[in-house]
């Protein structure tokens, strides 16, 4: 028998509502020989004499508790081969290279390499072996991504382990497709799952009958880049409502072009939720997020029907080509929707130039920081909440998403899981704007 940790590097929050734990751990659990269980940041500490240790990297700002405990693991699992995971690992894992046995560059249905990882075989597709492949960004990029054709049922989670303070709630994540068929520029994940592929709507409907046998809740997560784009979505939704008019339906995000009455009507949303991503129409266009200023005013409309009473925007600011007038565009976009609802919320987040992306050359943008601030300051009077991320972490996970195998010792020798200290060497050593602007 091999015991199996899966780890999410962050609080149980988050890990629970992340679909990759549940896939991997009924993935793992169906073997036999394998028992696997769930850690968080919470209680890895009481993980012991395992035989394998697997994490996710799902967020690179995660790097610096994965650090951390795979320091304390090594000691209490000297004989555990520790894997890492996830789109972070399939984008760019060279900074925590020297951590790792082994990063899986891909996803693992439809195959044993999480069995034979398991089992310590070091010949397998789809894997890279740092200490045996090396660590220049070109070793890495031999490796070849590994994905399941078509995602089937078979590796599916039924019977998930919810809970209320899950960011979903107590939902059943249900995955409608992986990938996605939009085209904009900026994003990795389009490229990083391609190519998109949808589930079959049978297939959903039984997840949906099993799912809600065997999960206790009254809610459903649905899980893909673009739920709008599902050509089914209207016909799951009422196969679900049929099930049990009660049931909530949440989907994790909506592109403004497929918002339609009906689609609204069965969601039954209180919120909308929207990613114009630019203020004006022209820098939409220049960073191909087919979205006109129609479709947007569209959907808001729709949504007013529908007596939906908050909007939520993400706007980044930042991107290539941007301009004074295109940050005046994201106030007055803003302010004319706040004319109609009773609240308004905005993201504003600096455009990270991502690896595996078109947009993957360009530089970070420092003065995003101070487009934030104005748009805050100028819809301060409108009454429209602007919310943003720490800009500091921002910055750091600019440097690691296109950083190299060194980070991973700065990491650790210097700034034991303290992102603060990180980012002040690499601006002591005038390190940092290399990375920022890719020389
Ligand atoms: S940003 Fe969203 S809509 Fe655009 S390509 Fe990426 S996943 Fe698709």
């Amino acid at each position: 028998m091999k015991n199996v940790a899966l780890i999410y590097p962050n609080k149980f929050k988050g890990g629970i509502s992340c679909l990759a734990m549940h896939i991997l751990h009924h993935h793992l659990n169906k073997y036999h020989d394998i028992n696997c269980n769930m850690y968080f940041i919470e209680n890895y500490n009481e993980i012991k004499n395992k035989d394998a240790i697997i994490i996710t990297l799902q967020y690179e700002n995660d790097y610096f508790n994965v650090v951390k405990i795979i320091a304390e693991l090594r000691q209490k699992n000297p004989n555990a081969v520790f894997i890492g995971g996830g789109p972070c690992a399939i984008a760019n894992p060279l900074p925590l290279s020297s951590f790792f046995d082994a990063f899986v560059i891909g996803e693992i249905e439809d195959t044993d390499i999480m069995y034979k990882l398991i089992h310590k075989k070091t010949d397998l597709d789809g894997v890279y072996y740092p200490k045996l492949d090396g660590t220049d960004r070109e070793d890495f990029r031999k490796i070849k991504r590994i994905y399941p054709k078509k995602i089937t049922i078979d590796d599916y989670p039924i019977n998930q382990f919810t809970h209320p303070s899950g960011a979903y709630g107590d939902a059943f994540l249900l995955e409608i497709g992986r990938g996605c068929p939009r085209r904009c520029k900026f994003c990795m994940a389009k490229n990083i799952y391609y190519p998109p592929r949808f589930r079959k709507l049978d297939d959903l409907k039984y997840l949906v009958d099993e799912g809600l046998k065997h999960t206790k809740t009254n809610k459903i997560a649905l899980i893909s880049p673009s739920v709008g784009d599902y050509k089914y979505i209207i016909d799951l939704c009422q196969h679900i409502k049929e099930k049990n008019e009660n049931i909530s339906i949440s989907p994790s995000s909506l592109r403004a072009d497929t918002i339609k009455d009906e689609l609204l009507k069965i969601l039954n949303l209180k919120t909308l939720t929207i990613a114009p991503e630019a203020g004006s129409e022209r820098l939409r266009e220049y960073i191909k997020k087919d979205i006109s200023n129609d479709d947007i005013l569209n959907a808001v409309e729709i949504a007013k029907n529908n007596n939906i009473d908050k909007v939520k925007l993400y706007y980044m600011v930042g991107l290539p080509t941007e301009t004074e007038e295109d940050i005046e565009e994201i106030i007055n976009l803003s302010k004319d929707i706040k004319k109609d609802f009773r609240k308004v919320e905005i993201s504003v987040n600096p455009f990270i130039p991502k690896p595996h992306s078109e947009f993957e050359n360009e530089p970070f943008n420092l003065e995003s920081k101070n487009s934030i601030k104005y748009i805050e300051k100028s819809l301060k009077k409108s009454n429209v909440k602007v919310n943003y991320e720490n800009f500091n972490s921002m910055i750091i996970q600019c440097v690691l998403c296109r950083g190299g195998a060194e980070l991973g010792d700065l990491i650790e020798i210097e700034n034991y899981n303290k992102p603060v200290q990180f980012l002040k060497y690499l601006k002591k050593n005038s390190m940092l704007s290399d990375y920022l602007t890719k020389k």
